[in-house]
């Protein structure tokens, strides 16, 4: 197997599962095949008049527990088999984290720093119209992803209500406010790994004041997580994104500071020191240092957070990784080779499946809030999206228990056991 291939991996920790679930093999061919999957071209003409072809595709994975949902990632490096594994995830995680859809996932191959706000407006209205068919409020739900945002979301609503001749806001989720977005969306991904966390943390006796974390990815996620651990007591000391990171051991203070100065200079490398912008390579006092992208995950910390892309832990860097927490905010951050390494070194892994559920969690709540014309409080949806997280966490880790499994193969037995059983609970 090729241990990088996300989709084959997928399939594989499926067949283990489904062994120990002595699952029907009705069912498990039903899994290990998408519903359906769809590529289309997209011809656009470029502001200086070029023409460029790009290639999206949509992947719905499985509906047995509801609508299809997950998000769109518009990345250079977006192909089938990615879309394939990332949709078939999203049905475990919305199992898992028992919200009543089904799993699909989408993307476009494409690098949307190189395309200007016109042409990428354009691109995604294309799409738009090419997969029309096939997304709806009850049928299919895209929500944001890497490099997607809800600007982007708005022009998916705004494209597909005109197609369709009515308003319809529930097409997508991850919406700006005025198009019927939900208050704590935008949070949601970081804030319900936060609650995971500490639910874990809470299992295992450990207090989580003071525990330092390495943290690779500062979009969406990331920086969301990074502030709300902040907040929580915990320690800050790493941070990095595609372009390099900061490494200061004392913790880094001001997250907002880090976050206006990466907006200014698109680099979090020399983002930090107290109080202002300013490089840190002239400020050794503060025992700070960049770093590279890949080196975060093999800080001396408590806790490294993957955030960004997949299959960034592997047979390679596992054994370096010095954390006794690994909190799997991306998806598919681990191969499969990694995780026996990690298990092996007894390195407690908090699987994605579970960890960054949060994001379709409060994506219910946004679908929930506009079939019923409601608008809730954010006090209310961080309050519901505690709760649900808190009660997934401590399934999987009585599961974990009860199997004598890996918290990755608990959750996995919890939803599969799901999927069968085609229960979920009302909002
Ligand atoms: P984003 O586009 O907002 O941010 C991605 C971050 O990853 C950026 O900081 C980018 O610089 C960084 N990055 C990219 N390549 C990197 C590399 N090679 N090394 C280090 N950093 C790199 O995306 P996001 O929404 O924050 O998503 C991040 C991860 O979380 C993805 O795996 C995504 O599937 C997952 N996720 C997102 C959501 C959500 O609601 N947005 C929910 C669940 C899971």
């Amino acid at each position: 197997m090729n241990s990088t291939n996300p989709w084959q991996r997928a399939l594989l920790q499926l067949k283990t599962a489904a062994k120990q679930l002595k699952l029907d093999p009705l069912r498990l061919a039903q899994l290990s095949n998408p519903d359906r999957v769809i590529e289309v071209s997209l011809p656009i003409k470029l502001d200086n008049g070029e023409i460029k072809v790009f290639q999206g595709y949509r992947v719905q994975h499985n509906n047995i527990r509801g609508p299809y949902k997950g998000g769109l990632r518009y990345h250079q490096n977006v192909n089938m088999d990615e879309v394939k594994a990332l949709a078939y995830w999203m049905t475990i995680k919305n199992a898992v984290i028992d919200v009543p859809f089904g799993g699909g996932k989408g993307g476009i191959t494409v690098d949307p720093k190189t395309l200007s706000e016109k042409e990428l407006e354009g691109l995604t209205k294309l799409f738009t119209q090419k997969i029309s068919d096939i997304i709806g409020p009850d049928k299919d739900i895209p929500a944001p992803d890497v490099n997607t945002n809800p600007k982007i979301m708005g022009w998916i609503v705004d494209e597909y209500s005109q197609i369709v001749g009515v308003d319809s806001p529930a097409v997508v989720t991850g919406k700006p406010l005025d198009k019927g977005g939900s208050e704590g969306r935008a949070e949601a991904a970081g804030l319900g790994g936060v609650f995971c966390l500490l639910a874990a943390l809470k299992k295992l006796g450990i207090n989580p004041q003071g525990m330092t974390v390495a943290i690779q990815g500062f979009g969406n996620v990331g920086s969301f997580l990074a502030k709300f651990l902040q907040k929580e007591g915990f320690s800050i000391v790493a941070l990095a994104d595609s372009k390099g990171g900061i490494y200061i051991p004392d913790g880094i203070k001001d997250l907002d500071e880090v976050e206006r100065c990466k907006k200014q200079t698109g680099l979090l490398a020399g983002c930090y020191c107290i109080g202002s912008v300013c490089d840190l390579k002239n400020k050794k006092k503060l025992d700070g240092k960049n770093i590279s992208s890949e080196s975060v995950l093999e800080l001396p910390v408590d806790i490294v957070v993957p955030a960004a892309l997949e299959n960034v832990i592997t047979y390679k860097n596992a054994p370096k990784i010095k954390a006794g927490i690994i909190l799997e905010m991306a998806n598919g951050p681990t191969t499969m080779e990694a995780d026996k390494i990690l298990n092996r070194r007894k390195i407690l892994v908090i699987p994605d499946v579970l960890a960054n559920s949060g994001g379709v969690v409060v994506s219910f709540f946004e679908w929930y809030q506009n079939l019923h014309d409601k608008a809730w409080s954010k006090d209310k949806v961080f309050s519901k999206l505690k709760e649900k997280m808190e009660k997934a966490t401590d399934l999987v880790f009585s599961t974990a228990d009860k199997y004598k499994n890996s918290l990755r193969e608990a959750a996995y037995l919890v939803a599969l056991e799901r999927i069968v059983n085609k229960s979920y609970e009302k909002a």
